[in-house]
């Protein structure tokens, strides 16, 4: 038999399913479903449920799948944390938490690899190994907040994976995550960020909760560099791009996070960050300028601090609100791009028989 998976439904959905199962019951699978997530476990003899209803409730957590992954490897540099949940497959994803203004933000995987191949990206060197199930999603923030006790304010999905290469179940997993009797994240809290997939950007303009946050890896200020930098742009140029971003930002309350890796000597000059806003032009963007961190040795290398500096006064000159992301978590490689980690590629090196797309 099946079981219902909690971390994959809504209450409302889970509430339908156990009624589908039992025929009865649906108040009390109400309950189970906010204390399941409130306090992180299915307790079927909780003082909330009446001596009568106990052993309903008792056959409700039997078929009703709670189970966690196993945190297999967890680092802590100051306040930022990473840890990897590994599934029954013995696949691993990674999260990681980093600390803001007012509480943490958690960013999750949505894929084990990536097949997108960014040049600048640990991950995309990896290739796609496989997609995360939405209770795989959820259960990174379910596991930060419960086991690890996280204060988790904001979800960014920027760790492993293109997101809306695994739409379906990235969509159900916001669902999820913000069931208000779940974890009871507002949309406004949660940021998908895409390397520029227009077909799902559209569909995400079409489907989503106008509250959530979309941000999109730009990168390049040109196509001949960021084709080379980013192979999906040979499928979506930068005028398809930016259709598509006007498209999206045709609902008022909408505005798009740009995110631009400075790489040294490649994409980082006065001249790009010019390019850079004449494409942006018009566009409700903010734009998140992050220094490339390099870990291995390799052709790509980091922007010094002037020319990051001159590139972010070009922008602001031009009347964009720009950030100069610090490379919080450097030596645990948890800053953008550095995901897909030395300890996982060491345990998917001798798991060669897995197919690397
Ligand atoms: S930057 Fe994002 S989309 Fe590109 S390869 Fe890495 S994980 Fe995939």
């Amino acid at each position: 038999m099946e079981l219902i998976s909690l971390l994959s439904c809504t209450q409302s959905e889970y509430v339908e399913k156990i009624g589908l199962f039992f025929g009865k019951g649906k108040k009390h699978a109400e309950k189970l479903y906010s204390e399941g997530f409130k306090k992180g476990i299915l307790d079927p003899e909780a003082d909330w449920i009446e001596p009568q209803a106990r052993a309903l409730v008792r056959e409700m957590c039997q078929v009703t799948d709670l189970a966690l992954p196993e945190i297999s490897y967890t680092k802590e540099e100051g306040a930022v944390s990473k840890f990897l949940l590994k599934y029954a497959d013995g696949l691993e994803s990674e999260s990681v938490c980093i600390p803001m203004k007012f509480g943490k933000t958690i960013c999750v995987s949505s894929q084990v690899g990536c097949r997108m191949g960014c040049a600048f990206c640990e991950t995309g060197r990896m290739g796609l190994i496989r997609h995360l199930s939405t209770s795989e999603i959820v259960s990174q923030v379910f596991v930060a907040r419960h086991i690890l006790k996280e204060e988790l304010r904001n979800i960014v999905f920027m760790g492993m994976g293109e997101p809306f290469d695994n739409y379906e179940a990235v969509m159900q997993a916001i669902c999820v995550l913000t069931c208000p009797t779940g974890l009871g994240f507002a949309p406004s809290k949660i940021t998908v960020s895409t390397s520029g997939k227009v077909t799902e950007i559209d569909r995400f303009s079409q489907e989503a909760d106008p509250a959530l946050n979309l941000a999109i890896s730009l990168n390049a200020p040109n196509d001949k560099i960021r084709s080379k930098l980013m192979p999906v742009n040979n499928e979506w140029d930068l005028v398809e791009l930016r259709k598509s971003m006007e498209r999206y930002l045709k609902h008022p309350r909408r505005q798009i996070l740009i995110e631009y890796v400075l790489l040294g000597g490649i994409n980082d000059s006065v001249e790009s960050a010019e390019e850079v806003a004449n494409y942006l032009q018009g566009l409700r963007v903010k734009i998140n300028l992050i220094p490339y961190n390099a870990q291995s040795k390799g052709r790509l290398s980091p922007p010094t601090e002037e020319t990051m500096q001159e590139f972010r006064s070009v922008l602001q000159k031009k009347g964009y609100q720009t950030l100069l992301r610090k490379t919080k978590g450097r030596s645990i490689m948890a800053a953008c791009g550095q995901l897909g980690n030395v300890e996982m590629k060491k345990k998917l090196g001798a798991k060669s028989s897995l197919s690397l797309l």
